[in-house]
């Protein structure tokens, strides 16, 4: 879909799209791949405490800033919504957004569930899309893998995600990340669906959870 500037002189404001869900669950892959099939689509980039990982680029996964530039934007209330997050935090920069919608581009937001449930309070119309893995089990195996946290950040990694998987029916939609390409698959589908307008509000779920 190639609307375009198409957008700002049909009046047509920009959808929020949020996408949540545990850490470790393959967010960041799914939201690569998405950009790829839907390059109009804008990525907010977040603004961080914690340092980048190897192969994270300033501006392009985060804006990499220390406490006191952090709180300074909370004060100026520069953030749609932001949290702390196993000891660091993380917020989206509220003036790239309003700007983007405003221009009528859809923008795309890759938050943990307190974060999505904050943009949905600022911003009810948001489309709520939830990520989560085939299984608790899975997603211990997937973050072991990953390697770049301690055996003691999994396990706080873990106990969130076991709380934040209750939230799955405040989203509009569940994909369950079993095999990556096919859940990217799906969430390039939702949103082009959305963008199209053929589907709206109210949960469903893509695919059954394997147990
Ligand atoms: P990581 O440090 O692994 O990049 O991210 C840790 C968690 O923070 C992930 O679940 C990620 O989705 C979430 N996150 C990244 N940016 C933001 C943000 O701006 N706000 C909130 N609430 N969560 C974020």
């Amino acid at each position: 879909m190639t609307n375009g500037g198409g957008y700002q002189q049909s009046g047509r404001r920009g959808k929020l799209i949020v996408l949540a869900g545990p850490s470790g669950v393959g967010k960041g892959a799914i939201v690569a791949r998405l950009l790829a099939a839907l390059p109009d689509l804008e990525l907010s980039i977040s603004a961080t405490t914690r340092g980048p990982r190897p192969r994270e680029d300033e501006g392009r996964h985060y804006h990499f800033v220390d406490r006191g530039k952090f709180d300074e934007m909370v004060e100026a209330g520069g953030f749609l919504e932001w949290a702390d997050i196993f000891g660091e935090r993380y917020g989206t920069p509220r003036k790239p957004i309003d700007r983007a919608l405003a221009e009528g581009r859809d923008v795309l937001v890759e938050i943990d569930v307190q974060g999505a449930r904050q943009v949905k309070a600022a911003e009810p119309r948001a489309f709520m899309v939830f990520i989560t893995p085939p299984s608790l089990q899975e997603l211990e195996r997937r973050l072991r893998t990953r390697g770049s946290e301690t055996d003691q950040q999994i396990r706080g990694r873990l106990a969130k995600a076991s709380d934040e998987l209750a939230a799955e029916p405040e989203f509009d939609v569940t994909v369950v990340n079993d095999d990556l390409e096919v859940a990217a698959r799906e969430v390039v589908e939702i949103v082009d669906a959305l963008r199209r307008r053929t589907i709206n509000g109210g949960h469903t779920r893509v695919k059954e959870r394997k147990h």
